[in-house]
């Protein structure tokens, strides 16, 4: 008969409800004819709550005691749900007694004011004891011949309470001794077992993924199966990495590092047994039997994947140890990780980094403080001489590790992690690689935990799909369309572009509102009115800041002067920007290189294509002439898609008035059309290219030429202007057939050339380029030392909210496409 050990942890034991589905799984394996061993962990909570009674006691509190009702409440619970018939009586007993006994040792903790290592575990042996009976019980009654197996028979340690080191000799000689003789299913407290003198002691937290790698061991068993509440071992911790994916396979060495770093999946003592025999360990969800779940096992194993999983542990510190006169590392390194061993503080990891002058490794960071105590007295003589400068403890970590058999056969798995941690501003406090060179460890700032797990995680595992974290501000018609647009677009993206763009912050004048989880562009107006709170906006930045989203990038869909002095602090810290807000990079010249120089320093990007000529690409041709080592001579253009409509629809027939009453009309102009005649918004177009192409230029220095006269202009209202606006009739229509007599047309033109800039209203003949120009059409021509006979020129429709929105949209998956 095949034998195999079944685990089942406190989180399939949480309610009586769950332990039926445990019976079920138990049932079926019994079924199949397999010779089954089954391991229990206390109830979920039940050891934290042991502890906690235990502390109250210790510390005088009589709170204990409503602890303890609690802890009896629990199981008296199970009992009546899950435990039938004849052995309903007997359970109760035994578990009455259990509680009686419990009750007393803690009544003596609270006597004697003292928790001590000993009497701490064996205060903690209760919720396995518990817990177990009561499941033998169930089986019983659910017809299965049983028999409850207290481990401390037979699970032999030293008498290293807390975390006491297994005798296996003896335990393997008891075990398979013991089993030589029963035929019922054996219910296995975990966690447990005792000392020589059958003192009570523990296997460390976690520690019945244990217990059951030692039975399956000592009985030659076929596979241990470790049964818990996820998919298996996942390529992240669940909780923390909400794509996290199953792992199919993995060998001991993977899933060692992993759960040495951190992934709680597995306890990590659990695997050498199993190693040793080489007998398979099984991670399944008892709350999804039939998936396959996780084969731990010795062969090597092919990946698609260049990393297995990534893990962290938050609560470490690092040590670092530092001076000038630290000539012989080893040597010192050697004394320190002695002290420590003897001290018995946990080096979790020790810095590769290590250079003359420091050493650096992590302790938990309850150790912490001791860690540096020690190493102080060590180092007296060094620290009084000066020849070590320092020894601190920095408390704000974790540590990352990545695992995976492949890191070691694929070159460049360690510059992707990098780059994907550049890129999101992550800073690198210490690296480590374990020899077996399959995992690469780091210390990061624990702030920093989350987005680098997701980012990395992204990274190699979702990297079929680019995903990104989007704010957006403004919810005007530009945001509007711009939701409209990615609600058309969603499924397009995910599924051809793999793009995977999730709305996570909206704000407008009124309301703001966050779901990490990503807004439902379908709805995001009414959720915004109904879950959106009041709008802040530096809440709404810090917000964005706090998040600490991988791939972030903020959409300023306003025209506000307010926002953009946020700009320089949010690349500052890694997040990229779209914008068609032209305030930014009209601002002061200083403020515009500002951003520039951050874009750089942060590895971020800043885009706004749409600040001149909507979606029609003038910038990025721009940029590309500069970086292609071309020098821009002349700019020559019309940007105002108003202005173009007005200026190519008045002839003899339409008058001035008209034209710009039907443009109003139209939506073509500003509410009031005086902002879109002043010049001003055309001028800020025009600097933006002048300074795009490198030179220095200020908004003051542009020469504007004001299509309204002062006398329409001071306390006018709109209205009135709208009134009065035939009297400008009379001077365009002259204007028009004087510049149509020489053969030429008006148009309102935007120039740069030897340091001069200009937007007036000028007259062109045939030759220029913006002669034929019709509709609303922008066009801009850049004279370079390369094209010189003949000028780049780009035209197309440069206004308009559909064409803006989608500039903006093209921007974000330009992004997206450089995260990746
Ligand atoms: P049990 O009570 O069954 O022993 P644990 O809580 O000890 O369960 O372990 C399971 C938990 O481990 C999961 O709920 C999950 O949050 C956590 N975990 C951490 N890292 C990983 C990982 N890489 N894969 C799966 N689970 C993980
Ligand atoms: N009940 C013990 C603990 O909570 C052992 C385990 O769950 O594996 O640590
Ligand atoms: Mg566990």
């Amino acid at each position: 008969m095949k034998r195999k050990v079944y685990k089942f942890g406190g989180s399939s034991v949480g309610k009586p409800e769950t332990i039926q589905k445990v019976i079920k799984i138990v049932s079926e394996s019994l079924n199949n004819n397999e010779n089954t061993v089954v391991v229990f962990s206390a109830f979920q909570t039940i050891t934290n709550q042991l502890i906690t009674a235990g502390e109250f006691a210790a510390s005088g509190n009589e709170e204990y005691n409503l602890t303890i009702s609690q802890i009896k409440n629990i199981h008296i619970t199970a009992i009546e749900k899950l435990v039938t018939g004849k052995t309903l009586y007997q359970t109760r007993n035994k578990v009455h007694k259990l509680l009686e006994d419990l009750e007393k040792l803690l009544y003596g903790i609270f006597l004697l004011r003292e928790l001590s290592p000993r009497s701490k575990d064996h205060l903690m042996s209760f919720g396995e004891r518990l817990s177990s009976t009561i499941i033998a019980g169930a089986f019983i009654s659910s017809g299965i011949e049983a028999e409850f197996l207290d481990s401390r028979k037979l699970v032999k340690t030293d008498s290293n309470f807390g975390n006491a080191r297994v005798n296996f000799q003896t335990t393997n000689t008891l075990i398979k001794d013991y089993f030589e003789n029963v035929t019922s299913l054996q219910v296995v407290t975990g966690f447990i077992g005792s000392t020589i003198d059958n003192e009570t002691t523990t296997l460390g937290r976690g520690g019945s993924d244990y217990t059951a790698s030692i039975f399956g061991a000592a009985l030659d068993a076929e596979e241990i199966q470790i049964w818990t509440d996820v998919d298996g071992v996942l390529t992240a911790d669940p909780k923390k990495v909400k794509k996290a994916l199953p792992i199919e396979k993995m060998s001991y060495e993977e899933a060692l590092e992993m759960s040495h770093f951190g992934a709680k999946v597995i306890y990590p003592p659990t695997i050498r047994p199993a190693l040793v025999k080489s007998i398979p360990i099984k991670i399944k969800n008892t709350f999804n039997p039939s998936f396959v779940g996780t084969e731990i096992t010795t062969s090597a194993i092919s990946s698609r994947y260049a990393i297995t999983g990534i893990s962290t542990i938050e609560n470490v510190a690092l040590i670092k140890i530092q001076g000038t006169g630290l000539v012989d590392v080893a040597s010192v390194a050697g004394r320190i990780f002695k002290v420590m061993g003897k001290e018995s503080i946990n080096v979790i990891l020790i810095s590769q980094a290590s250079s003359g002058h420091s050493i650096c490794f992590t302790v938990l960071e309850s150790q912490a403080k001791k860690a540096v105590e020690f190493i102080e007295e060590e180092l007296k003589y060094e620290l009084t001489e000066g020849f070590i400068n320092s020894v601190e403890a920095d408390l704000e970590v974790s540590i990352f590790a990545v695992v995976g058999e492949n890191i070691r056969n694929m070159s460049g798995v360690s510059e992707k992690i990098f780059q994907a941690l550049g890129r999101n501003g992550i800073e690198i406090s210490a690296i480590a690689q374990g020899s077996s060179r399959l995992n690469i460890s780091l210390v990061i700032k624990r702030k920093d935990e989350s987005k680098a797990l997701n980012a990395i995680h992204e990274t190699f595992f979702l990297s079929d799909y680019k995903a990104i974290n989007v704010f957006v501000i403004g919810t005007g018609s530009i945001g509007r369309t711009l939701f409209q647009q990615i609600k058309n677009q969603l499924n397009y993206l995910y599924q051809e572009l793999k793009l995977d763009i999730k709305i996570v912050g909206i704000a407008n004048t009124k309301k703001m509102l966050f779901d990490y989880d990503g807004i439902d562009v379908n709805h995001w107006e009414e959720k915004l009115l109904t879950k959106g709170e009041q709008s802040d906006i530096n809440l709404f930045f810090d917000t964005i800041k706090q998040s600490n989203l991988p791939n972030s990038v903020f959409v300023d869909c306003t025209s506000s002067e307010l926002i953009i002095d946020k700009y320089l602090d949010l690349l500052s810290s890694s997040i990229s920007i779209v914008s068609p807000n032209k305030k930014a990079n009209t601002s002061k010249y200083e403020y515009y290189l500002q951003l520039k120089k951050a874009v750089q320093k942060y590895n971020v990007s800043f885009l706004y294509e749409t600040n001149v000529g909507a979606g029609i690409p003038v910038i990025s041709t721009l940029q590309d002439l500069v970086l292609s080592g071309d020098k821009i001579l002349k700019i020559e253009g019309v940007l105002s898609g108003t202005l173009s409509y007005l200026f190519n629809t008045l002839d003899q027939n339409n008058t001035f008035s008209a034209i710009v009453k039907d443009a109003h009309l139209k939506g073509f102009t500003e509410f009031d059309p005086r902002e879109d005649l002043n010049g001003l918004d055309i001028a800020r177009k025009l600097l933006i290219l002048v300074r795009e192409a490198g030179y220095k230029l200020e908004l003051e220095d542009i020469e504007i030429e004001n299509l309204i006269p002062e006398s329409l202009i001071n306390n006018v209202s709109t209205d009135e202007f709208f009134n009065r606006l035939h009297e400008l009739d009379l001077l365009y229509e002259q204007k028009w057939s004087n510049a149509n007599k020489q053969g030429k047309v008006l148009r309102y033109l935007a120039k740069y050339e030897n340091g001069k800039a200009s937007v007036k209203l000028e007259s062109v003949d045939v030759t220029h380029p913006v002669y034929s120009l019709s509709s609303n059409d922008n066009i801009i021509t850049f004279k370079t030392v390369y094209f010189n006979e003949r000028p780049v020129i780009i035209q197309g429709p440069g206004a308009g909210v559909k064409v803006t929105s989608g500039g903006i949209f093209a921007d974000i998956v330009r992004i997206a496409n450089y995260f990746y």
